[in-house]
């Protein structure tokens, strides 16, 4: 019997002296790897392989130790070495191989499945800088490669690999595994990462690397700048690389397991997140047709394997490929896209639903509507709008391929693994079950009354508010007031996620201050986001950002009232310190343009208030923990649609109201101009009054409103942690085992307990 300790000991053999934390984390790494690989995977008749370009999986040493039912004693093996770990943990390097919300879903998923014991597996690259990291330091994102993997990675050498054909080289597609252990139940399924042979040495400096060099570069960064034409084909090289070999994986296994290539449906789901994997369609069946079976019937074998999640109406996301690239790239499969987009003809004769335009451009969703068993949108009004906007005409034609999988998250991370304080308070006060079936948060609601426990949960958010004022300060030498209330918008920079409007707040608060009207209390403006290297405006945002946030510092008048914190390089584990410490979630983006957004439920599991427009799951969020305990504000998804269709909507028209005229100006003050780039403060002034495409101006005066309420509401203490233990009691459904569960129970039907 392999033990913890034991394993861990015989790592540290030959240290001298004290362990490092850096030798106590690979200590513990080879002992956690080495016990997952005596676990079993989850077995039955059919296997899930879920398809991503991203799995951002985030710190894994904590998360596994919770699902091997080992944290305490793990624990006690670091207190006999005098640290903790949450101390040692810091050196653990994070895995950043996603962008934000997708990739984390995918890791979310995997957590999930190996939990409910689903045979299932992820797919996807092994990126060796991941996603860039940010440098805030001189009031501009600055971008640098991320190295991961060090010797002691969670990475282990299958020794499997597979020859892929691009762009007129055979390049070698390694498989490494991600071991990816299920709570408590004695399964490990795998995350299989394909990469090159012989990756290249990161960049001395910045993200450039030679975008030609496919044998050293293909796998180096995670979606590589795709503003010129080298970056978009190494995109498209990427993805081909992933779903060709893992295609090649599929049918390997699917013959070792003795079954005939016929009987692919039978034992293979597929799902495909987001269009990034979409290939694996013309790839599956050009290596059945290969393998003798007749192109017919390979179509309706990977139709009733294949499955496509969208997460997007934004026009620009759905990826639609020049046929150049893919002839450039993989002209092996051109001719079956070519015969596809015949099929589809055959079964409409919309030309907007083509798949092969006119233009010569290959439109991915619509390969993947066409030619997936179901299609599935990430939350309710998402789905919604697909099916009556977005993709009408699709759902006319295959009304019974759509269907709806609410987002959710994994509370093992996202509240046990983040957040032990509070889940000692639930455990004190429910009892355990939650810990198995988030539903059973529910029976905190007969609770929210308690001043006692109302006081509990007040006590609990303080002290992680002094844990996150800590690690600012360890982290980037900020301090911050742990009485102060803390308002936090944590997620990618993007204009539909309108941070540019929570600016223009914080420009508000700040003029009012000046102008003599002090708050009760300080507050905290929390934001964490990157921005894409070639996004300007989003950088430019992040400038602004920063500048108010020094302007604020340095004005001994503002600075006890109102401060903005810039968290650098937001990923996973700077979002598990910051997220149990948030009063205020801030969800504001555009009605209509968030698909989900998972930030929301994980804040509200923590017991943030919703400060937010009727937006994704929001929605569903504000159904559940009741009107009165969340901030709603903004236009409704239909009024915002009806002024795209109309084009009714002027940002000058919003402009001209004297109460929002002077925010909007205060981006060219000279207060700002005197210590901001004013090419990046103009850019982003002319956007605001003359372009505004999210709209900010329109719910900007709403939602100033509205978040002084909140604030005024925030004083009477007791009502606020009523507010957010309500939250808290419902966020059970936003836990990602119930949305695996329906995507089992409507898509996949890999439960062997269930059958098919
Ligand atoms: C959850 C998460 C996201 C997604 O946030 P949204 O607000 O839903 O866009 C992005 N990045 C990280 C690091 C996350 O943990």
């Amino acid at each position: 019997m392999k033990d913890l300790n034991v394993i861990v000991e015989r790592e540290l053999a030959n240290v001298e002296g004290e362990p490092t934390a850096q030798q106590l984390i690979e200590a513990l790494m080879v002992a956690v790897r080495e016990l997952q690989g005596d676990l079993e995977p989850a077995k039955g008749e059919r296997k899930l392989y879920y398809f991503s370009a991203e799995f951002l999986m985030g710190r894994l040493l904590r998360a596994n130790l919770i699902n091997l039912g080992l944290l305490d004693e793990a624990e006690a093996l670091l207190a006999g070495y005098g640290t903790t770990l949450a101390e040692v943990e810091e050196a653990e390097p994070e895995p950043s191989l996603g962008n934000g919300g997708l990739g984390r879903l995918a890791a979310c998923f995997l957590d999930s499945i190996a939990s409910l014991g689903l045979p299932g597996d992820g797919v996807g690259l092994n990126y060796h800088y991941g996603l860039f990291r940010q440098d805030l330091s001189h009031g501009i994102q600055e971008e640098h490669a991320d190295p991961w993997i060090a010797p002691q990675s969670w990475l282990v050498d299958t020794g499997r690999a597979f020859w892929v054909q691009l762009r007129g080289q055979h390049l070698l597609a390694k498989v490494y595994d991600v071991q990816i252990p299920g709570y408590q139940n004695g399964v490990c399924n795998q995350l299989h990462l394909f990469d090159v042979e012989n990756p290249a040495e990161p960049p001395a400096e910045g993200i450039d690397f030679d975008k030609q060099d496919l044998a050293g570069n293909l796998t180096s960064f995670l979606y590589p700048d795709d503003s010129d034409d080298a970056g978009r084909i190494l995109r498209v090289c990427q993805q081909y690389f992933m779903v060709s070999a893992g295609a090649q994986m599929i049918l390997a296994d699917l013959e070792a397991a003795g079954h005939a290539l016929t009987e692919l449906p039978e034992h293979v789901a597929i799902q495909i997140n987001d269009t990034h994997p979409s290939m694996v369609i013309p790839e599956l069946i050009r290596l059945l047709t290969e393998r003798g079976i007749d192109f017919g019937t390979a179509v309706d074998l990977v139709q009733r394997t294949c499955n496509y999640t969208n997460h997007t109406i934004l026009a620009e996301a759905l990826e639609k490929w020049p046929v150049s690239y893919l002839e450039t790239v993989a002209p092996q499969i051109v001719p079956i896209i070519k015969k596809l987009d015949e099929l589809a003809r055959e079964r409409t004769d919309n030309p907007g639903l083509s798949i092969w335009d006119a233009n010569d451009t290959i439109h991915m969703a619509h390969m993947d509507v066409h030619f997936a068993s179901k299609v599935n949108g990430v939350a309710e009004l998402h789905t919604e709008i697909l099916e009556t906007s977005t993709m009408k005409d699709f759902y006319d034609l295959y009304p019974e391929k759509f269907t709806n999988k609410t987002n959710g998250v994994t509370f093992r991370r996202w509240l046990m693994g983040c957040n032990e304080p509070l889940a000692q308070m639930l455990d004190d006060t429910i009892g355990c079950a939650w810990r198995t079936d988030a539903n059973a948060l529910e029976d905190l609601v007969q609770h929210v009354d308690e001043e006692e426990l109302q006081n509990r949960f007040l006590g609990v958010k303080y002290h992680r508010k002094e844990e996150l004022a800590k690690w600012l300060k360890d982290t980037q030498g900020v301090d911050v007031n742990p009485d102060a209330v803390f308002d936090v918008q944590i997620k990618r920079l993007h204009q539909y996620k309108r941070q540019q409007m929570n600016a223009l707040y914080a420009i508000w608060k700040y003029r009012q201050i000046k102008a003599g009207v002090k708050p009760a209390r300080p507050l905290v403006m929390i934001f964490g986001a990157k921005a894409a290297p070639a996004y300007t405006l989003a950088k430019d945002t992040i400038h602004l950002l920063c500048l108010l946030s020094e302007l604020f510092a340095n004005d001994p008048e503002v600075a006890p009232y109102l401060q903005i914190v810039a968290v650098e390089n937001y990923n996973v584990s700077a979002a598990e310190h910051v997220i149990p410490a948030a009063d205020i979630s801030e969800q504001i983006s555009l009605a209509s343009k968030e698909a989900s957004g998972t930030s929301n439920m994980k804040l509200m599991a923590n017991g943030a208030v919703t400060l937010g427009t009727m937006d994704g799951a929001n929605v569903e969020i504000v159904e559940r923990a009741g009107e009165e305990n969340a901030y709603i504000f903004g236009r409704s998804s239909e009024d915002v649609i009806d002024l795209y269709d109309t084009g009714s909507y002027h940002p000058w028209d919003y402009w001209r109201d004297p109460e929002v005229e002077p925010l909007v100006d205060f981006v060219v003050s000279p207060e700002l101009l005197s210590t901001g780039d004013p090419a990046s403060l103009s850019r982003l002034y002319k956007d605001f009054i003359a372009a505004d495409y999210f709209m900010a101006l329109l719910d900007v005066k709403d939602y100033i409103s509205t978040k002084e309420r909140c604030l005024a509401d925030y004083e009477n203490r007791n009502a606020w942690a009523r507010k957010a233990l309500m939250n808290i009691a419902r966020s059970g459904h936003f836990s990602s085992d119930r949305t695996i569960a329906e995507y089992d129970r409507d898509i996949w039907h890999v439960n062997p307990e269930l059958g098919q």
